[in-house]
């Protein structure tokens, strides 16, 4: 499953970490480190690890060293700016009101669990630390490793994270718990469960801890709050979805209720809660971290999209590839969703905030069910006026800024999503499904297809009169802008790598070019269209030849940075252009106390 979470640019964040461990380097801390070092000897529990920290803050009192270490965390701190999740409630029935606290509550035990599966307790991890800004540092990374900087750690005492972090042992290796997995009883399905921790035993072994019994207290209360809001509840999918979340937090079944939530469709407001994501887990992927989204539904968006949505066959059709790349039918049945987002805690919290989901990861449910596409419009809106307006301001010619709107950035994004339905899923030559031809390259090209092939439905939305009274050059130039601010999240990830390819091939085909005096980027509109066609029709011959060898060519030559590229990235650092979000949120922001 893909989630819209974009990780991180390693770059920029290596010269803030060197200088924050530098400026840690004063005698006396490394008296310090050398008293502690002892605690980093293999066996000490994970929970330890934070003690350094401690210690740290309690060695580094003199004036000089603290002003270093504050110069150099808020200089990490400036990769981030704040925003206020202040949503209006005022669609909102009086029962949905009372409902939004006890779902803050019953998140914010998600968030005390996250803590303690990545780094340890949270309230004395954070009272440990004297120094403002390297608290603030640690809160927003759950730890004091920079989930923007590749997770290296800003304070060099604490020592590389373990992969496994605190699912595991921290001293296990994978030749370890493979061979004691492979030999206990069940074959290693209970150390291997999505809903367990490993911990070591007395006996040389591996034990698996239900993460229900775990973190027994902390799922009883958020299941007790889950309960309250499903009282209140007054549509009844969503009573259903509540009910049976608050009986999986107490014993990690949770297929039940991810069926509830599939089948869920009028509720107003909603609630991604429980252990979800896999990302954490660097060791193996096995385990999900826990998490909440309290979302309010945006009803007239959520309706536009399903009306795009029943549009997908006929877009299809009138795709500008040959007929053999778009003979399947595209299902219309998707479920895709707009959203506020009002709270989110534990994992999604962690380093860059989400703009979209896509849930369950059951395949299961999948299959029974499909999936739900959520897009997070309030979240896309703090995204476009933090950071892409101040990219656009610096990188897009100045006749063409005004063309940067966030109307044509949500539709953008919110195309991207629908687009993943268009084109094809199954080779044309007898290879099988896509997916499986172009094995690990699939994801970066279908990411590229769902980018180029949302414009094109855009542009062909518009031309039916869909859309409205509608400028297009606002698209063309705005999505121009956003590949700046998708690739600062570095060329690894599959969105990234698909934004590099693109900002190349645009580029050789004139869609944009350098004004060499400025420094700035100025679209052509005509050009631009043809870019985008022609590379639809590559991707899609791509992915409908299965043509792994060709994909691989192409995203060598075409997915890296080119010196200007790297050059130009480099001044949006340089102009203190932040990377992401942080959020203020909860109840007093609501209005709610
Ligand atoms: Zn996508």
């Amino acid at each position: 499953m893909e989630r819209r979470a974009e990780i991180g640019p390693r770059q920029t964040h290596r010269l803030w970490h060197r200088s924050l461990i530098s400026g840690l380097r004063s005698p006396f801390t490394v008296l310090c480190i050398s008293v502690l070092r002892p605690l980093f000897s293999g066996k000490v529990p994970m929970r330890r690890l934070l003690l350094p920290i401690a210690f740290l803050a309690a060695c580094a009192p003199s004036e000089p060293q603290v002003d270093t270490v504050t110069a150099a965390a808020d200089s990490m701190l400036s990769a981030y700016t704040t925003v206020r999740l202040d949503a209006d409630l005022s669609g909102l029935t009086e029962n949905e009101r009372k409902m939004l606290p006890l779902l803050i509550d019953a998140a914010d035990q998600m968030d005390e669990i996250f803590w303690y599966e990545v780094a340890g307790p949270k309230d004395s991890i954070l009272a440990a630390i004297a120094n403002p800004s390297l608290r603030r540092l640690v809160e927003i990374n759950y730890g004091p490793w920079d989930r923007l900087g590749g997770n290296a750690p800003f304070m060099a005492e604490v020592g590389a994270l373990p992969p496994g972090k605190h699912f595991y042992p921290p001293d296990i290796t994978k030749a370890e718990f493979d061979s004691i997995a492979d030999a206990a009883p069940d074959g290693g399905k209970a150390l291997r469960s999505l809903y367990t921790l490993v911990r070591r035993n007395g006996a040389g072994g591996l034990t698996p801890v239900p993460y229900h019994v775990a973190y027994q207290s902390l799922v009883k209360r958020a299941s007790t709050k889950l309960r309250a809001a499903a009282a209140l509840a007054d549509d009844p999918g969503l009573k259903n979805y509540l009910t049976l979340r608050a009986d999986a937090l107490l014993d990690d079944e949770y297929q039940a209720s991810d069926m509830a939530w599939m089948e869920m469709k009028d509720n107003g407001i909603d609630v991604v809660i429980g252990p979800i994501e896999i990302y954490d887990d660097e060791l193996y992927g096995y385990k999900a971290a826990h998490e909440a989204f309290v979302l309010i539904k945006d009803r007239e968006w959520s309706d536009r999209l399903s009306r795009y949505a029943t549009l997908l066959p006929g877009l299809q059709r009138d795709m500008p590839v040959p007929a053999a790349y778009k003979a399947e039918t595209p299902g219309s049945d998707s479920d895709l969703n707009a959203y506020d987002v009002v709270y989110v805690a534990g994992q999604t919290n962690a380093g860059s905030k989400t703009i979209a989901i896509n849930l369950p990861n059951d395949e299961e449910v999948q299959l029974a069910k499909g999936t739900r596409r959520l897009q997070l419009k309030n979240a896309v809106r703090a995204k476009f006026e933090k950071i892409l307006t101040p990219i656009a301001g610096e990188l897009i010619a100045e006749d063409q800024r005004p063309h940067v709107t966030f109307d044509a950035f949500f539709e953008n994004v919110m195309f991207h999503e629908v687009a993943h339905g268009l084109g094809i899923k199954n080779t044309i030559n007898g290879k099988g499904p896509v997916r499986t031809a172009l094995k690990e390259q699939y994801s970066s090209l279908e990411e590229g297809k769902a980018d180029v092939l949302g414009l094109y439905m855009v542009m062909k939305l518009a031309e039916q009169g869909e859309l409205g009274e509608k400028d297009l050059r606002d698209n063309y130039v705005t999505f121009i802008a956003s590949i700046f601010r998708s690739i600062r999240f570095g060329a690894s990830s599959a969105h990234g790598r698909a934004n590099v390819a693109r900002f190349n091939f645009f580029q050789d085909m004139g869609a944009f070019t350098r004004d060499e005096a400025t420094g700035t980027y100025r679209v052509d509109f005509d050009k631009v269209v043809e870019a985008t066609n022609t590379l639809s029709a590559k991707i899609l011959e791509f992915q409908g030849q299965g043509d792994y060898d060709g994909v691989v060519a192409w995203m060598g030559e075409m997915a890296t940075i080119r010196p200007q590229l790297q050059a130009d990235l480099d001044r949006l650092a340089g102009a203190g252009i932040p990377v992401d979000v942080t959020y203020e949120m909860g109840k007093t922001v609501l209005g709610l106390e």
